[in-house]
């Protein structure tokens, strides 16, 4: 299904070989679900995405989420895929790894164990490692934001305790390396990389506020990709919107539609 394209898309079509496509991963290309492990993105997803990549200058997914797994749910020739919001990237077969990442493995470990540790009390609260950093879960607890509230002093002790940064989400709290960056610089830095000053960018989350915020000044169309939880800053900052990761692979498709070489 391909949504007819208003003037603004069109202007994007037109410019594809000088701009950018930026999406979330999960709540735009695949639906949220209770265990994160199990989220897929939608039929058809990284075929549109390759279909893309072959008309605009950079398409590039922008996710808290590990390269490793995005690497491994989405096989789209030409895509970029920069995981724990833009603390590593595939670069061919090998992640590159932000020099910020390195330097905190020790502390990002040491967080870790505490909070295996901590959240032990708290039926339904778990620890994802992501290697480089370490997110708190709070989706699966009986009462999700009740357990949000007492994570969130837990995480945000033990972070400073380590001089780490937390990135808040949906229902999760991420302990990152300080200077780590957000998906913000690393929207700026695929578009600085690439020579280009205009694109769409997609989110769906407080963590996609700073995509929103990094592309402001630009040429830039700012989808926020609507839920039951959309943050309102996220809404305010929107020049569209679409109806879940369904009203966003339209969007797409009606983009690809329109830029088919
Ligand atoms: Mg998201």
């Amino acid at each position: 299904v391909s949504i007819p394209l208003d003037d603004r898309l069109r202007a994007l079509a037109l410019a594809a070989p000088t701009a950018g496509i930026f999406s979330d991963f999960d709540g735009c290309l695949a639906p949220i679900v209770p265990d994160p492990e199990a989220a897929m993105p939608l039929p058809g997803a990284a075929e549109l995405l390759a279909r893309l990549a072959r008309s605009f200058a950079v398409v590039a997914v922008v996710s808290g989420r590990p390269v490793s797994f995005l690497a491994g749910h989405l096989d789209a020739a030409g895509v970029r895929l920069v995981g724990l919001y833009g603390l590593e990237e595939q670069i061919g077969g090998a992640p590159r790894i932000a020099p910020a990442a390195e330097e905190a493995r020790a502390a990002i470990r040491r967080a870790h164990d505490r909070l295996v540790e901590a959240v032990a009390v708290h039926p339904g609260v778990y620890v994802e490692d992501k290697a480089l950093s370490v997110a708190v879960h709070f989706r699966r607890a009986p009462d999700p934001d009740e357990a949000m509230r007492w994570g969130d002093e837990l995480v945000t002790g033990v972070a400073e305790a380590e001089g780490l940064t937390v990135q808040r989400g949906r229902l999760v709290c991420e302990v990152r390396p300080p200077g780590g960056g957000d998906k913000g610089h690393a929207v700026a830095r695929l578009m600085l990389e690439a020579g280009i000053t205009h694109g769409l960018v997609a989110g769906d989350d407080a963590g996609d506020i700073a995509a929103f915020d990094a592309v402001a000044g630009l040429d830039c169309l700012r989808v926020a990709v609507t839920s039951s939880e959309s943050p309102r800053e996220l809404l305010d900052r929107a020049d569209l919107t679409v109806a879940g990761p369904e009203g966003y692979l339209a969007l797409l498709s009606g983009l690809a539609d329109a830029t088919d070489p």
